[in-house]
């Protein structure tokens, strides 16, 4: 699919990795076109890639996740969709998240082909309209 949403995870863990690209290729209209291990790499790959939307990791060796969002965002032409995971809580979590400039925060656990379709969605509405 030519005019799929390109997606870049990003994640220290390996195992992790692999079930986000699981969620990804099971999510229609979604293709995954790259993984990182740490946030520098992320910043250099959304760079190169141009993805369209990033899962991005808060723990990560080096800068963290949501450094590695501000970057990212400060860097694009035409800023990705960021979506921040973690295993830690959304309480915490999701306001910084949004500071960072992410569009929304997904706990790991909960993180399914519905849920990704859904903060796609949002997100992209919430930018039409403004
Ligand atoms: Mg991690």
């Amino acid at each position: 699919m030519d005019d799929a949403v390109k997606v870049l995870i990003v994640d220290d863990q390996a195992p992790f990795r692999m079930a986000a690209r699981m969620v990804v290729q099971l999510t229609d209209g979604f293709d995954v076109v790259g993984e990182a291990e740490t946030g520098e790499t992320s910043v250099d790959l959304a760079a190169q890639l141009g993805p369209d939307l990033i899962l991005m990791d808060v723990n990560l060796p080096g800068i963290d996740g949501l450094e590695a969002t501000r970057r990212i965002l400060a860097a694009a032409a035409e800023p990705p969709v960021v979506v921040v995971l973690s295993t830690y809580e959304a309480d915490e979590y999701a306001p910084r998240a949004t500071d960072a400039g992410a569009a929304s925060f997904i706990p790991k656990a909960e993180f399914d082909p519905d849920r990704l379709a859904e903060a796609w969605a949002t997100a992209t509405a919430t930018s039409r309209a403004s």
